[in-house]
């Protein structure tokens, strides 16, 4: 049975230590792991049509961050390529042809990129 406390670590009879952030056996504690497959670091940024319409979008994924830190990335990235665009599941998403400016500003601002696909 599992008692939960206010702060700290938890303890069960059965478990052991408990994790307060996800109450998790510590061994099995999933704080701070990626719901989704995590990047390598390589920003790799690809042209692609988008839905149905066929509009170009440029994508662009495998950065390793966590969701809030690409979606303020995704932020910096529309506004300077003077744009639209879309952060989920990991992936961001901007209107129209912007693939070799994205690449060009992710190396700029320190990290690893590079054109991906067509
Ligand atoms: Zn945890």
């Amino acid at each position: 049975m599992r008692k939960s406390g206010s702060g700290g670590l938890v303890y069960s009879t059965e478990s052991g230590r408990m994790c307060p952030g996800c109450r998790q056996p510590v061994a099995a504690c999933v704080c701070g792991k990626p719901q989704r497959p995590a990047g390598d670091g390589v920003g790799r940024v690809s042209r692609e049509k988008a839905g149905r319409g066929g509009k170009t979008v440029t994508v662009l994924r495998g950065l390793a961050l966590e969701d809030a830190e690409l979606v303020a990335l995704g932020q910096k990235l529309r506004a300077a390529c003077g744009t639209g665009g879309t952060v989920k599941e990991g992936v961001v998403e901007l209107q129209g042809d912007h693939a070799e400016k994205v690449v060009a500003w992710l190396l700029a601002q320190g990290h690893r990129a590079k054109r991906s696909g067509g």
